[in-house]
């Protein structure tokens, strides 16, 4: 315990002394009983330190197979942006310096130009996410004004993310048109009036609208508002800059089209399909973006420099033309579905070798899908291999909720009374880490086994239900 300062061992074992004076007092043991609970004291203090000293973030593997998955953090980012955050933090940098007038420099500067030269567009901005993109946006260009939306896209994204809501607190009144299913042109030019300062397009992006249902074309949109002396803003959610046609994946807008279409203003975030750290990017048209940068929210909204770093490291990528396969989301979606077979298959060979027969387990491969996920391409699929697991002891939930607990969290998904791996999320170096878990789930039986009491247990007895 000499890791650990002293005044915390102190306050650690207090506690634990304490508790067990209070199950003296009230008379619960045997004196032989009392001697075997003093005894574990020592593993107690420690183990509620290692707890209490754990960062609650912590890495996870990704067998999910859903590749943008928004609670498991987004895009894992490329080697080369690790290493360049890894560079500019830990020391001094350009930031806000402009070396070479010696004066002080803009922070805006620095991912805008790479955004510039890979978007053709004249001004780029980044701040903290996308819906602070959105919320700067329409602040700086339509407070106190109204802003028309079609019905059909006051959308929910996940965490909160409302457009009606970010609308109110933008100081802009939204105006709605058309209906859920359908709105014409002619409904957004039925609302044009001298208070309306915007129109606005959100990407729906993560539900799809089938059967009757129609919007204008993005360029009729555009002519419109350009003839009423309006800008057009599009948020775009995903920011897709790749052709995903190949992998049979339809309709996912590309910033480069919303752009040809006319848009003035284009949201979008960093950590979808970009593939890069999280942040809400902005570009378009020079004349309205005076407006954004003067507005204070964008001082509030503003990105640190380890995002910086990062995100130019990805849009690098895309200028080098290697986007595919130095970043990883990328590299995942492409990932023909022969390499995900062939791994899951030396995966199982290698899991058989390595833990024997033991488990009672049975694993095959199994046809699948994989998910983009993340706000992007709604109920669209990329056929995978899956690896099913199949215990003879365990429930399918506990063999799940064991991978799940696993030094390293796995996390994968259960269908019926298997276990699914899609190693299409996984990392090659992750793979041998599976199946170190699932070696585990023997030891961890046997020692939850002799441990039969107390709180910890009423835990484990609920992850190692067997069937
Ligand atoms: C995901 C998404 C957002 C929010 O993006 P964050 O970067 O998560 O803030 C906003 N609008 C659309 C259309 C989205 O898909």
């Amino acid at each position: 315990m000499r890791e650990y300062p002293r005044r915390r061992v102190v306050a650690a074992l207090r506690g634990q002394l304490f508790s067990l004076r209070n199950q003296v007092r009230a008379g619960r043991w045997a004196l032989d009983e009392f001697q075997q609970r003093l005894h574990e004291v020592p593993r107690q203090v420690r183990e509620g330190l290692q707890v209490q000293l754990a960062p609650s973030l912590r890495r996870v593997i990704n067998a999910t197979g859903v590749v943008l998955h928004t609670n498991l953090g987004r895009a894992p980012l490329s080697p080369a942006a690790i290493d360049r955050m890894r560079e500019v933090a830990s020391g001094y940098s350009n930031l806000e310096f402009d070396l070479s007038t010696n004066v002080r420099g803009r922070r805006d500067v620095h991912a805008q130009h790479f955004l510039k030269q890979l978007l053709q567009v004249d001004v780029a901005l980044v701040v903290n996410n996308c819906a602070a993109a959105v919320l700067l946006a329409l602040n700086s260009l339509a407070e106190g004004g109204e802003v028309i939306v079609s019905r059909g896209e006051l959308v929910e994204i996940g965490g909160s993310f409302r457009v009606p809501d970010i609308m109110r607190k933008s100081g802009a009144q939204l105006h709605e048109v058309g209906t859920t299913n359908r709105t014409r042109l002619s409904d957004y030019v039925c609302a044009i009036r001298p208070q309306t300062k915007l129109i606005l397009r959100v990407h729906r992006s993560n539900f799809r609208m089938v059967g009757f249902a129609e919007q204008p074309p993005l360029e009729e949109l555009a002519r419109l508002a350009h003839k009423n002396h309006l800008p057009l803003m599009e948020d775009l959610g995903s920011g897709c800059l790749v052709d995903l046609s190949s992998l049979g994946i339809r309709g996912e807008p590309t910033v480069a089209s919303s752009l040809k279409a006319g848009v003035d203003v284009i949201t979008f975030s960093g950590d979808k399909l970009l593939g890069g750290p999280q942040a809400g990017i902005l570009i378009g048209k020079k004349k309205y973006f005076p407006a954004i940068q003067t507005n204070p929210l964008y001082r509030a909204l503003r990105v640190d420099k380890l995002t910086l770093a990062a995100l130019e490291a990805t849009l690098n990528a895309y200028l080098h033309e290697n986007e595919r396969n130095s970043i990883p989301s990328l590299s995942m979606i492409f990932e023909p579905l022969e390499r995900v077979e062939s791994r899951a298959r030396e995966w199982i060979s290698r899991a058989n070798r390595e833990l024997g027969e033991n488990l009672s387990l049975s694993m095959e491969t199994k046809k699948g899908v994989s998910v983009i996920g993340g706000g992007s391409t709604p109920g669209q699929e990329i056929p995978t291999c899956l690896i099913a697991l199949h215990s003879k002891i365990y429930s399918a939930r506990a063999l799940e909720s064991c991978l799940r607990h696993h030094e390293i969290p796995i996390l994968a998904r259960v269908e019926g009374d298997r276990v699914l791996l899609d190693l299409r999320t996984v990392r090659k170096d992750e793979e041998e880490e599976i199946i170190r878990a699932i070696g585990s789930l023997g030891d961890r039986t046997h020692a939850k086994a002799q441990s039969r009491q107390g709180k910890q247990d009423t835990q484990s007895k609920s992850f190692l239900r067997s069937k």
